[in-house]
């Protein structure tokens, strides 16, 4: 399946605020001739670790009952495998975990207590990942928003009208987003984010559904999102965009062909949402669909010494 190619044609594309703390380490290791899987692996449970990112991992943002339940994904392009986990609670990295799921497990996604279940038997990290930092915030959003009867009752009763009102407080900064090609020609895709704050326990956003949150495939590229997961569900965004770069077009057709469906969405949380992709020949594209604030992403090249940060283009309603 993969092809012998030089090092300096590896590349990784990574999103700006969620993967700062990890593209350094993904970029070295596919730099030394790392696997796509593995650099990937280990540049995601550097984001997972590190606490100033607020929507992934440790630190994450907490459903509306405050409690961190995160998602994630890998998938291996030459074998079309692929490992997630949703809605997973009390585990350091979720990314470990869903490749777990790839290698060892005759099935692709876990969630919930089975996800929790499966990370034990493995012997899976725990960590405590509601941070008091976040934990507070969570407190003060419950205030501002639940009153009188309802608050009295917290968390019993009714959540849906609450959940209406759930707003991440850091718009735009969401999933971890990590595609490599690696100097093999290998291509692999990985995901990990704590999702839309304060959302109703249980709900999965876009990345533990392979197809939706992310997709790849070595002989065509590889596709991942970020923003209102309910939209790339929606449109299975992620596939959309391989499926169109095997039929024929170049990257940038098929970043902006998933961006036109998407913009055609209509009722539910329709939101801004950011396509990444990258192709087999090392070509790559970023599109953000109703953008709220300027958004950047990381892009790194074998030869090049560091990761460079580029922005993102924004293609709103007008490619429709
Ligand atoms: N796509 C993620 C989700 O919906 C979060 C985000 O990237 O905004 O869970």
């Amino acid at each position: 399946m993969a092809h012998a190619r030089a090092a300096d044609t590896a590349m990784i594309l990574v999103t700006n605020n969620e993967g700062w703390s990890g593209v350094s380490c993904t970029a070295q290791a596919l730099a030394t001739g790392e696997r796509a899987m593995d650099a990937i692996e280990a540049g995601i449970r550097l984001v997972e670790a590190d606490e100033r990112v607020r929507t992934v991992g440790r630190g994450g943002w907490p459903n509306i009952l405050g409690e961190v339940e995160l998602d994630a994904a890998i998938m291996d392009g030459d074998t079309r495998r692929t490992g997630a986990v949703g809605a997973l609670k009390g585990f350091a990295h979720p990314i470990s975990i869903a490749r777990a799921v790839l290698e060892r497990l005759p099935h692709e996604l876990l969630a919930g207590d089975g996800a929790a279940r499966f990370a034990r038997d493995i012997g899976a990290e725990r960590s405590e990942n509601l941070t008091e930092d976040s934990a507070a915030a969570w407190r003060r959003w419950v205030d501002a928003n639940v009153s009188g009867e309802a608050r009295h009752r917290w968390p019993e009763g009714p959540l849906e009208a609450h959940c209406r009102r759930a707003v991440d407080p850091e718009r735009g900064r969401d999933t971890t987003v990590f595609l490599a090609l690696d100097a093999n020609g290998s291509i692999a895709s990985g995901v990990s984010t704590s999702g839309w704050a304060w959302k109703h326990p249980g709900r999965l956003g876009d990345s533990p559904v392979i197809g939706a949150g992310s997709y790849a495939d070595s002989r065509h590229g590889a596709a991942a999102c970020t923003g209102a997961g309910e939209m790339a569900i929606r449109c299975a965004t992620a596939r959309s965009v391989v499926l169109c770069m095997r039929m024929g077009m170049s990257v940038e057709e098929a970043v902006n062909e998933a961006a036109r469906d998407l913009a055609t969405l209509e009722g539910g949380l329709v939101s801004r949402v950011t396509v990444h992709a990258i192709d087999a020949a090392g070509e790559h594209a970023v599109a953000a669909v109703n953008a709220e604030a300027p958004l950047h992403h990381w892009l790194w090249r074998g030869g090049d010494t560091v990761p460079s940060q580029h922005p993102v283009r924004e293609v709103g309603s007008g490619l429709l």
